[in-house]
């Protein structure tokens, strides 16, 4: 499934993964990425079952220039704090910066965000990451990985090197060009849906990338089986019976 909410939308939307478009608007005179992304994405997800992801977009269709980047103007403070609420809850902020700009609030975002504590720490994710050759994944020395933001900085913007410098120094992953941060999110979607359970059947520790209850589809048949015999849960992890008998 895959979503994409607007500023200023208020949307409720469950248990989905939610990525925050944040970068490069320049008050909407920059290119429209964040429109080009979602349609990536909405190919990639849209037909997904299995996977539910949710943008958030803060460029407004109907940005009107006249309002003023004031505290007391109301539009101003719809779209600030519509952007700083979805940027705290959201699972990754994908940050592009796009050369020709100074995008400085996405300057104040990257300051904020580069001292967020990290999401839950995956040993298997930092590894996957530095097989992959993604910068700055083999700086991260565990407890400070992953950061909650992924960044993308063209090669002529003028602060790159103020991007480089925080992102290595916060272990932030810095994706190469478009196609590489797509795949980073897509890895990070798949660590969000990837669960470790303890079959119900046999008790092992195992990785399911769907859910569910069994490590396997033989244990699934034998529970069930089980369970058809009118005996539950307790009774049946009291015997071995389970095991042989069905
Ligand atoms: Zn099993």
């Amino acid at each position: 499934m895959y979503k994409e909410i607007k500023s200023p939308e208020i949307e409720q939307v469950g248990d989905s993964f939610g990525i925050f478009l944040a970068g490069t608007i320049d008050g909407g005179k920059a290119v429209d990425w964040q429109r080009e992304m979602s349609v990536t994405l909405s190919t990639i997800y849209s037909n997904r079952k299995d996977r539910s992801v949710v943008v958030y977009n803060p460029r407004r269709d109907a940005w009107d220039p006249s309002w003023a980047a004031d505290m007391s103007e109301p539009k101003f403070r719809e779209q600030v704090g519509w952007e700083a609420e979805h940027m705290d809850d959201c699972d990754l902020v994908v940050m592009n910066l796009l050369g020709g700009s100074d995008s400085i609030i996405s300057m104040l975002e990257l300051g904020l965000l580069a001292k967020e504590e990290p999401m839950v720490y995956v040993p298997r994710m930092r590894d996957d990451f530095v097989e992959r050759g993604w910068k700055n994944a083999a700086r991260c020395t565990g407890s400070d990985f992953p950061k909650k933001i992924i960044v993308l900085c063209s090669d002529e913007f003028r602060r790159k090197g103020n991007v480089d410098f925080i992102c290595e120094r916060h272990s932030i992953l810095q994706a190469r060009d478009e196609a590489q941060l797509i795949e980073m999110i897509e890895a990070h979607v798949e660590e969000f849906y990837y669960k470790e359970i303890k079959c119900k059947e046999c008790g092992t520790m195992t990785h399911t990338p769907f859910g569910g209850d069994y490590c396997s589809e033989v244990c699934e048949k034998k529970y069930l089986a089980y369970l058809n015999k009118g005996l539950n849960d307790d009774e049946h992890l009291d015997t071995s019976a389970s095991i042989t008998d069905w």
